[in-house]
């Protein structure tokens, strides 16, 4: 089914935006931190029309699912990511007609590299096309972010929805979460994006992840800091009690990583910032899994592999590794063969194995 067979006519327009890996700078976002992330080959499209009937109407390809909007009461599901952008835009005094939107992506829905900012910037990317609206990248992240927090009901920060916007596939992008400064730098040299899925689904991740925010929280306020972005001193830390102190420590630590590559570095340094990261989520801030680790500690030791981590909250979900360009392949097949033999299932999801057949 397409646009036209499902709404009887072609579509207007149509606007895509990208998924996104974070390289670098994990759980610290919601401290007010830095982030790394790069955008993914993987992205989705969303073609645009004039609904005739006074109602929107939503389908996605994926779901092979229509949803109409009949009372303008906020619906669950995908079609409150887009209900949810058109009513931000509302808000903010744009005037939206009745719209019918297709939805078509080839970014894996949940597992962590970001469908959903996807959906919501190729939404807004897509609104300013056919209407004109007057409004920037940065304004785009920032309608996209309260449309998933309003209308789809997830605390998330500005990260995902930043990168979908603005980053692309040859760069990653430094961003300060709290300023919204950002540098778009270029990936580091001679290497390329490895991404596995562990295979073991992100169970406990929404509440581990209030738990570690609330701890953080409580961090903070006992260092009589805003966040703990404004800790630069690791042993500033030293005097919370445990379990404050490792958490504390994670983020102190995970920040002046992501401040060094900001330096300029090697991606043999980057690498080891990476393995650096990793072990500190995993002993600090206590959010891998022993699958995670495995699959993690495989690429370490694989050659032709700069550092490897877990991406995404933790407790499950993805692994993200800076390899050798030209490897990326070769190095997966050989790693996911071993994590087999350790009695797991992985993935590879970047580089994506679908887009390069449909090449
Ligand atoms: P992630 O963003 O890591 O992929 P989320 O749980 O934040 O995981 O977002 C996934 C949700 O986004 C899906 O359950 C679905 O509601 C929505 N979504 C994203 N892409 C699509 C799509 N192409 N079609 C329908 N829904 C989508
Ligand atoms: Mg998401």
């Amino acid at each position: 089914m397409d646009f036209q067979q499902v709404f009887g006519k072609p579509p207007e327009t149509q606007a895509s935006a990208p998924g996104r890996v974070n390289l670098l700078g994990e759980h610290t976002d919601y401290n007010d931190g830095f982030v790394l992330p790069t955008a993914i080959p993987q992205s989705t499209t969303v073609e645009l029309g004039f609904s005739s009937d006074g109602h929107h109407h939503f389908y996605s390809e994926n779901l092979n699912e229509e949803v109409s909007i009949l009372d303008n009461h906020t619906p669950s599901g995908f079609a409150s990511y887009i209900f949810g952008c058109i009513e931000i835009l509302q808000k903010a005094g744009h005037t939206i007609p009745s719209l019918s939107v297709y939805v078509k992506s080839s970014v894996p829905m949940g597992s962590g590299l970001s469908s959903s900012a996807a959906l919501e910037v190729a939404t807004l990317r897509g609104l300013r096309q056919l209407l004109k609206l007057p409004i920037d990248d940065v304004e785009i992240a920032q309608f996209a972010q309260q449309a998933e927090i309003q209308y789809a009901g997830v605390q998330c920060g500005i990260m995902d929805q930043m990168a979908s916007s603005l980053a692309d596939t040859e760069h990653i992008l430094f961003l300060d979460t709290r300023t919204l400064e950002r540098r778009v730098m270029p990936l580091p040299e001679k290497a390329e994006i490895l991404v596995i899925d562990s295979g073991v689904p992100r169970t406990l991740a929404t509440s581990g992840y209030n738990q570690r925010r609330a701890e953080c929280e409580e961090a903070a306020r006992s260092l009589g800091v805003k966040a703990l972005r404004d800790i630069t001193d690791v042993e500033v830390t030293e005097k919370l009690p445990e379990p404050l102190r490792r958490r504390a420590r994670h983020v102190v630590t995970e920040d002046n990583r992501v401040l060094e590559v900001l330096q300029g570095v090697t991606s043999e340094r980057f690498g080891e910032l990476m393995n650096a990261s990793h072990a500190s989520l995993r002993d600090d801030y206590e959010v891998s899994v022993p699958a995670l680790d495995t699959l993690v500690e495989l690429l370490q030791k694989t050659p032709g592999v700069f550092g490897a981590r877990l991406t995404g909250a933790g407790f499950g979900g993805a692994s993200v590794a800076l390899v050798a360009a030209g490897e990326a392949r070769s190095i997966a097949t050989h790693v996911l063969e071993q994590y087999k033999q350790a009695g797991y299932t992985g993935q590879i999801l970047v580089p994506s194995l679908e887009l390069s057949d449909a090449a």
